[in-house]
């Protein structure tokens, strides 16, 4: 069955739905109104809604109310079961979508999920696209994201919906049938859990062997070894602060779905299950898992960093 999408305002500037406006979500509604599309919002708690709808935006009383007023309707929700709990049900997305619409969904989850979620979108009539974006709050905020989509061709190709990606983000991938992003972003997260991990140990370790970690960070500032990740959290995991870019929480879900997806797949990463390890040490024994990710040093240290 073909679903076509049909611009509504005459001029093919489709209307848009955000739902989930967390540290990311905020910022890339946001830059929908910017864009100059007309954009209604939802998010489970109500007071997170206030930026953007001082920015323009208008706010709907749930999912459905987004869904039904909007053509397109993004979301950008913590894990699977936020994602399904806010697709299904009488006052969920699901419920608000129809023959014409489309809903895009941000969020890292797994491929089960992403499944489940475009059956439930196709049952309504609507097309579906899953978009997880590699790229934190500050990519987020300038509009700077990279999109890994699959999904409905159709949905990816509206120009509606590149506009869109285009005003939130700076690259966008269509990688195939549904499944294929939620396996990329995780592939990602997996390579950028360790990475993190690895560097706080490096860290902990000059700490130990009384060496200038100043001097650690401009050393690897210099070689092979340069990323923008390890210049943007270096000195503050050196100060032992860790504001919430990229909550723990998320990185050790992300993690946990990377340890599934490779079990399914029959590969083993003793390394992956390794920074696992310490990514839930950090939130279960630490409280750490609303602190930013780099907060796995505090499960390296062992506590808190000796002053
Ligand atoms: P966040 O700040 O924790 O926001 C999570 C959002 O999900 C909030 O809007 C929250 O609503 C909503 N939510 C959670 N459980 C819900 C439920 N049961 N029903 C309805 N809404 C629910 O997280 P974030 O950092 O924006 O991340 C969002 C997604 O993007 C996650 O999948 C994360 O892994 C991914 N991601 C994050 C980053 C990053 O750097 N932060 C980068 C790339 C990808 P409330 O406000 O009511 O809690």
């Amino acid at each position: 069955m073909r679903r076509a999408c049909v611009a509504s305002d005459g001029m093919g500037k489709k209307s848009l739905g955000f739902v989930g406006l967390g540290i990311m979500g905020n910022h890339m509604a946001a830059n929908l109104v910017k864009a100059g599309f007309d954009v209604t919002v939802w998010n489970r708690s109500p007071d997170k809604c206030a930026a953007v709808a001082g920015q323009g935006a208008k706010v709907a009383p749930s999912a459905r109310a987004v869904a039904e007023a909007s053509d397109i309707t993004f979301a950008m929700l913590s894990d699977p079961e936020a994602v399904l709990g806010v697709v299904e049900g009488p006052d969920g997305v699901a419920a608000g979508l129809s023959r014409g619409k489309g809903y895009v969904d941000c969020s890292t989850v797994d491929e089960g999920t992403s499944r489940k979620v475009a059956e439930l979108v196709h049952a309504a009539g609507a097309l579906f696209l899953e978009g997880p974006v590699s790229g934190s709050k500050k990519p987020a905020e300038d509009g700077l994201l990279i999109f890994l989509c699959a999904g409905d061709r159709e949905l990816y190709d509206d120009p509606s919906v590149v506009q869109a990606l285009e005003a939130m983000g700076k690259a966008r991938f269509y990688h195939g049938d549904t499944g294929a992003g939620a396996r990329m972003k995780l592939v990602i997260n997996a390579i950028m859990g360790t990475m993190m991990g690895a560097f706080c140990e490096g860290i902990a370790l000059a700490e130990k062997s009384d060496l200038d970690t100043a001097e650690l960070l401009e050393v690897l500032s210099l070689g092979v070894m340069a990323n923008p990740m390890f210049s943007l959290k270096g000195k503050a995991i050196v100060d032992d602060t860790y504001p919430p870019a990229f909550p723990l929480k998320h990185q050790q879900k992300d993690l946990r779905l990377a340890l599934e997806l490779a079990r399914d797949q029959g590969i083993a990463l003793p390394i992956t299950g390794a920074a696992n390890a310490q990514y839930v040490k950090a939130m279960s024994d630490m409280g750490q898992g609303d602190a930013d990710f780099s907060a796995i040093a505090k499960a390296v240290r062992g506590g808190d960093k000796k002053k």
